[in-house]
């Protein structure tokens, strides 16, 4: 009920907008239910041989609510599916607004297909709440008013009947339903998600399955799934079948409750066979209004399932919390961490412990040592992705948790390894570090990035992931959105791990000449050109074990020189 109403409480800015859309729905059902009197009216007092001019008014009644009616109609539905949208873009950009402060540390729980379906079918789910949730049983009100004047205005007695017959088919049929359906529609939405999960790893991990032979086992699993799926639906279908017959019947009791109410006023002669007719007629096309009250109850279920899947996510505490008072960045500056500490959260192990080092302000350190040393970890909580568990990381004596984390990003551009480049333009991934850029001012930056020859294909569709680049082309538009980042403080994270020698050296040159002036801390451990850094801190399993220049550590022959030695040669 919680999240019913929590729900129901973000569409309220459109509160103005549904009432509308209620009233013209009601509308339209009373159009339909005057077309249904004035034509049974009509119909009566033709049989009746009267004169053509004694049946003018409905002829003008049948007219009028026939095309107002189509008109109504029309208009209900262009206003609701306004509203609805209006609604969805409302969620949309709620849940995205509440999702980027979480990322990547509290959704790193999340597989990204459930995240994608979260995202996209979830809210998208929620259009339900206001079409099929909130609308039909205030119009069903609405109507059940109308029809308690309309019959109650010949018969008390036929009123009240009618009220229980419609309170039977608005309320207690979906109850009954939604009872003979329970779990159906939270089950069926399961196992789409299942499905959502299962096709995705089909699509990525095609070459896997294939390799390990596990292809039919991940077939046979789709196929399950969907049988389950497919026995569900019937039985949604079955219970909409039941939904239709009992609405049938509470409508068809009515109608026998209204004739055997009135029958005696008409031997009386207080009420005629027309006006009988009529109302009979206003009663049937009145339980329209009720149909989709059965949805309303079956689709809260849904509605209820997606907004909990949802809030999950909104209610999480980012990790990252915007200082109340945000210290001024300093601009350029110097980089200092002691005794820094950090354990993943559901890690014993820390992937750091105790490190201290400093870049001055313009200065150069590396950061080295084999796989799973926790290198990036220090990236990572340098551009607060992560807070640090212990000790200090600041920027010129600041504690970083007292900058705006934003306006730290916006300082800090990190090279990695992995670019990622948006299924766009290249000029659209080149504007994501400087949204204002023009032509010129890319076209120079791809220049420094030895890219020359993308600079006239500043159009060019990159590929999905940038797969239309190759992969030393991909890590050449990071450094050009570096050089347009234009940030005093540089993180380069294996920024050339994925590139041939060749390559690597030409890159390795670009970056150099670009961070001329800039504070840099380069992760890496692939140990080319280390006589360049200030300073380098070698780490192992999380601790410092060795730091200092490379010609030092060279003659200090630990464990540093290990590394150098072992890689130049297995490169010899
Ligand atoms: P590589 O050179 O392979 O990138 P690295 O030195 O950069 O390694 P980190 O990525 O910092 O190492 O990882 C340090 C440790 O923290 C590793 O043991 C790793 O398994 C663990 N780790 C990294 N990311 C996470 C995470 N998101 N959740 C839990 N543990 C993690």
């Amino acid at each position: 009920m919680k999240t019913l109403l929590r729900l129901v409480g973000l569409t309220r800015p459109f509160a103005w907008w549904m009432l509308l859309a209620a009233l013209i729905g009601f509308a339209t059902i009373g159009s339909g239910i005057g077309l249904l009197m004035t034509s049974a009216w009509l119909i009566t007092r033709g049989a009746m041989l009267l004169p053509v001019a004694a049946l003018q008014s409905g002829i003008a009644g049948v007219r009028i609510f026939g095309a107002s009616r189509g008109f109504l109609r029309y208009a209900e539905r262009l206003i609701s599916h306004n509203t609805t949208f209006r609604i969805l873009t409302r969620l949309r950009l709620w849940f995205y607004e509440a999702v980027e402060p979480l990322a990547p540390a509290r959704l790193a729980i999340y597989r990204s297909a459930d995240l994608m379906k979260r995202i996209v079918d979830d809210i998208q789910s929620l259009e339900n709440i206001y079409a099929r949730v909130i609308a039909p049983p205030v119009t069903a009100l609405m109507v059940t008013a109308l029809m308690w004047v309309l019959v109650g205005s010949w018969s008390t007695g036929a009123a009240f009947g009618v009220l229980v017959c419609q309170l039977v088919a608005g309320l207690a049929v979906p109850v009954v339903t939604a009872i003979l359906a329970r779990g159906t529609a939270r089950e069926i939405a399961g196992l789409q998600a299942e499905q959502q999960l299962l096709a995705v790893d089909m699509v990525q991990g095609l070459g896997e399955l294939r390799v390990f032979g596990t292809l039919d086992a991940h077939l046979t699993r789709m196929q399950t799934t969907e049988e389950k799926k497919l026995g569900l639906e019937k039985r949604a279908a079955a219970v909409e079948g039941v939904q239709e017959t009992l609405s049938g019947v509470a409508m068809n009791a009515a109608v026998v409750w209204i004739l055997w109410q009135m029958l005696p006023m008409v031997r009386n002669g207080s009420v005629s066979t027309v006006t009988i007719t009529a109302l009979i007629f206003g009663v049937i096309a009145s339980f329209e209004a009720f149909l989709p009250l059965t949805g309303s109850i079956q689709h809260i279920e849904a509605d209820i399932r997606a907004g909990e899947r949802l809030f999950e996510i909104i209610d999480t505490e980012p990790e990252v919390k915007v200082p109340e008072h945000p210290e001024p960045f300093p601009g350029k500056g110097s980089i200092e961490a002691r005794n820094l500490r950090f354990t993943y959260p559901g890690s014993i192990r820390p992937a750091i412990e105790e490190v201290t080092f400093s870049v001055a302000q313009g200065g150069r350190v590396a950061i080295v040592g084999p796989s799973g040393a926790g290198k990036s970890t220090i990236a990572s909580l340098l551009v607060r992705f992560w807070n640090p568990t212990g000790g200090s990381l600041a920027i010129s004596g600041r504690e970083i948790t007292d900058f705006d984390p934003e306006e730290l990003r916006r300082n800090i551009a990190v090279v990695s390894q992995r670019t990622y480049l948006f299924g766009q333009s290249i000029r659209e991934n080149l504007l994501l570090a400087a949204p204002e850029a023009s032509d010129e001012v890319l076209k120079k930056a791809l220049s420094a990035a030895g890219l020359d020859s993308l600079q006239n294909r500043l159009d060019d569709w990159a590929g999905q992931h940038g797969m239309n680049l190759s992969g030393g082309e991909r890590q050449r538009i990071a450094i050009a959105r570096m050089i347009l980042q234009d940030a005093p403080f540089i993180v380069l994270d294996e920024a050339t791990a994925n590139l041939d020698a060749v390559t690597e050296q030409a890159v390795l040159d670009t970056i150099d000449h670009t961070c001329e002036g800039r504070t840099v801390l380069a992760i890496t451990h692939r140990l080319h050109r280390m006589e360049r850094f200030d300073d380098i801190v070698v780490l192992h399993e999380g601790r410092i074990v060795e730091q200092g220049r490379h010609e030092e550590l060279i003659s200090r022959d630990g464990f540093y020189a290990g590394m150098w030695r072992l890689q130049h040669e297995t490169a010899v």
